[in-house]
């Protein structure tokens, strides 16, 4: 029996890897210092694991942007642009774009990583393309870890799945043509490894857990029958993870491979499939993935103990490994560094365990598989039944009043009163807005002042009233603002808010926030996500003070803020103890209350930001109806408290919804703001067939850069919308909130955009 992990943060417990790359491309610090601190985190990593007993550790999960990005250079899958450039400038070009002398070159794009937050550079392929080995990374950190005395498994990206992650850049091929030309270089990596001496080689093939057509299921099977060929010592670990490996099971077991990888926190009745299934073969190995590698829960022993006896019912001892469902990097660090928070009581610490205590999760449940009655575990094995024993029963967890909410939940409660057509006639008569209506998305820009004054308050270092005598400042000038520039629906900027999550999940009872659970999102950006321990509730309204002093101050309608349950949820670690559809409920109804709230105080417009609902998707498509019907019930729960005239509002981003946008249209919001602009508004094309019913801005232009967009980009952008869209139907809106944005650009891109707005009005009436 061996434990093993399939891979590890790498970000640093503090983040020293985020500070130290930022501070490397601000050339503050050398190449050198750079390296360093790359290496002692690696370093610390792999003493961690070795000191708590982990006999599989992974190399080559270390990176200084992403593992995707690396396997690009492993493979010298380098997009011509960024061929003039070489070593760490054409890493970094690659992962965020250069602009330097005469060099412009543009990143390559980034998208999410399965079904995590977690974001990958995405490989780009050319009709030509050509791989070419370049083993430096692996071999350099495989030899850094064998000087301390431990000896890795390096882990690499299977060739399907690094290509079926790609893109094509030209017309005229599918990038599964490019598998023949690719083996050869990881023939080559193979044999390098072995020549260094490796045991073990671990293959991430999560594709596998995805839909793979018979082209891409053959590409899978040639692959691993051509590394069989290979003349190797290497042991190969195949690893699939975030779901079973499903329709295609059939094809993994038929693979040559020394160890199957299985997921079975995210599918635990895949383990019987497996065992049961005719070409099953006693002979392999199963690595048994039963800590979960994405959640912060404390593992139920006794729970993951029946998976291993039902494992040894077929299998000897040593063809059972214990690891984590997946790599830890989509854990926090270490929970004992939350040793001075004082919100995460002992009470609740005991529920939790982050990567460095599933370290020793793995390593007791391999010893309790081996000895039930190991004294040298007893007292671990003891405690954690205790823990899982009082998080089920604690009263922290339980609201009976918030479960009954959600038990009597109604159809009625998740429809408006009446259809959209009647609802919009209402609306227009209530809220007289002209054609083209101009709005932003919430936030203004947070300038360093604006970030400085709440970081203060919150360390205690100024007092409520000269807190919030700033933030109404700030709040009214943005008012003003938009009154100057003639915006029609006007926000309050959010000067108060810090995170859309955060900020809501701090007010809700059943959340609980970390001071260093950071997560890497992407490149050197990490999230802190809030741990959701308990039932929901909201205490005392959230964001009626600003809302309504705004609506005070002004004639226009102020559009009320809020971030939406399947949001909250999605960017949240969720509590694993019910379904997730039941705590969206719950925090559907929370946020159900604080739109009425919001509606009593005067506000006739709500906005309940749902940008994360397309992430949440299953990775199988058979499940998505599922997901789309709980999820777009929640929000129709969040919607649906208020009268006919109040206008609800949703806002999506960094997705393409093309492909939902039926779901979509089933959330029956008012009126939806959605990001086109990066794509041109790619997503038009979605409404060729598909009349959407309800009112629909689509951003016209793009937030993330600081360019101004010119009267007519936006005209032209509004007329193409128009020709799809009934005009009566569609707003003016920028693509996503202003908050990385700075004033002067700001200032200059909504005058733009209102103008534009202006001479749409004036077309229309030219042509009625
Ligand atoms: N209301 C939020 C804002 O403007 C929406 C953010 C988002 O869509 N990501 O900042
Ligand atoms: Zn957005």
């Amino acid at each position: 029996m061996k434990s093993i992990i399939l891979g590890y943060p790498r970000v640093g417990e503090k983040r020293a890897l985020k500070k130290a790359i930022e501070h490397f491309w601000k050339n503050n610090i050398s190449k050198n210092e750079l390296s360093n601190v790359a290496k002692s985190i690696r370093e610390k990593n792999w003493k961690t694991q070795h000191d708590l007993g982990i006999d599989l550790i992974s190399s080559n999960d270390f990176s200084l942007y992403d593992q995707v990005l690396d396997m690009c250079i492993t493979l010298g899958c380098i997009p011509e642009r960024f061929k003039n450039l070489n070593g760490l400038e054409q890493y970094f070009a690659m992962a965020r774009g250069l602009q330097k002398d005469n060099i412009d070159v543009t990143a390559m794009e980034m998208t999410k990583w399965f079904d995590t937050n977690y974001h990958y550079i995405v490989p780009e392929f050319v009709k030509n393309q050509s791989f070419s080995l370049n083993p430096e990374k692996i071999i350099s950190e495989f030899n850094e870890a064998k000087a301390l005395g431990i000896k890795t498994k390096p882990v690499i990206i299977g060739p399907v799945t690094f290509l079926l992650l790609g893109k094509e850049k030209e017309d005229g091929f599918n990038r599964l043509q490019l598998l023949d030309k690719l083996l050869p270089v990881y023939e080559n990596l193979i044999k390098t490894l072995t020549d260094l001496g490796i045991d073990y080689l671990q293959i991430d093939e999560p594709i596998l857990a995805t839909d793979l057509n018979p082209d891409e299921q053959l590409g899978i099977k040639l692959s691993y029958e051509f590394f069989n060929k290979i003349t190797t010592n290497t042991k190969l670990i195949l690893a699939n993870y975030f779901d079973c490996y499903g329709e295609n099971i059939n094809l993994a077991l038929s693979l040559p491979v020394a160890v199957f990888h299985l997921d079975l926190v995210r599918c635990p009745s895949q383990l019987n499939d497996i065992l049961s299934h005719e070409s099953f073969n006693a002979n392999k190995i199963l690595s048994l993935g039963i800590v979960d590698g994405r959640n912060i829960w404390k593992n139920d022993f006794e729970q993951s103990l029946k998976f291993i006896d039902t494992a040894k019912q077929f299998l000897k001892k040593d063809h059972i490994w214990i690891g984590t469902s997946c790599s830890l990097l989509h854990s926090p660090y270490d929970l004992d560094l939350e040793e001075a928070n004082k919100k995460i009581t002992p009470n609740i610490k005991q529920w939790l365990t982050f990567a460095k205590q599933k370290l020793k999760e793995v390593t007791t449940l391999k010893k309790l598989a081996l000895n039930k009655n190991d004294e040298s575990v007893a007292h671990i094995f003891k405690e954690n039944q205790q823990a899982n024993k009082n998080r089920r029963e604690s009263k922290l967890i339980h609201n009976p009043i918030v479960k009954q909410r959600v038990a009597s939940l109604t159809n009625a409660d998740s429809s408006r009163k009446s259809p959209f057509s009647k609802r919009q006639q209402l609306q227009r008569a209530a809220l007289k807005l002209p054609l083209y209506p101009t709005t932003t998305i919430g936030s203004f820009p947070q300038t360093k002042e604006v970030r400085l004054t709440r970081s203060n308050y919150k360390k205690g270092k100024i007092s409520q009233d000269a807190y919030d005598t700033f933030i109404q400042k700030e709040t009214e000038a943005t008012i003003r603002f938009q009154e100057e520039a003639g915006l029609d629906v006007l926000v309050h900027g959010e000067f108060e808010r810090n995170d859309m999550v955060e900020y809501f999940g701090e007010q809700l009872e059943g959340f609980v926030f970390t001071q260093f659970g950071w997560v890497q999102s992407y490149g050197t950006r990490c999230v802190k996500p809030p741990i959701i321990f308990g039932d929901v509730s909201r205490p005392n309204p959230m964001t009626v003070k600003w809302a309504s002093y705004s609506q005070s101050i002004t004639e226009k309608p102020v559009k009320g803020m809020l971030t939406g349950p399947v949001t909250i949820l999605q960017w949240s670690f969720v509590r694993n103890d019910q379904p997730r559809a039941t705590t969206c409920n719950q925090i559907a109804l929370a946020i159900r209350d604080e739109v009425c709230d919001l509606e009593h105080a005067g506000l006739a417009i709500i906005q309940i930001d749902e940008p994360a609902i397309r992430e949440g998707l299953p990775l199988r498509k058979n499940d998505w109806k599922r997901y789309l019907e709980w999820s777009i019930k929640a929000f129709r729960i969040s919607a649906s408290g208020v009268k006919d005239s109040t206008q609800i509002h949703t806002h999506m981003c960094y997705s393409e919804f093309n492909d939902i946008i039926e779901n979509i249209s089933a959330m029956d919001a008012d009126v939806i703001t959605i990001e086109t602009s990066r794509s041109e508004m790619e997503l038009l094309n979605a409404f060729v067939d598909f009349k959407y019913p309800n009112e629909i801005g689509p951003g016209v232009y793009d937030i993330h850069s600081p360019r101004v967009p010119s009267k007519k980009e936006i005209v032209d952008l509004l007329e193409k919308a128009s020709s799809l869209i009934p005009y009566h139907n569609i707003w003016v809106n920028p693509d996503c909130g202003l908050k990385t944005r700075d004033w002067p650009e700001t200032k200059a891109a909504l005058k733009n955009l209102v103008h534009s707005a202006q001479h749409m009005r004036e077309r229309v009436t030219e042509l009625v």
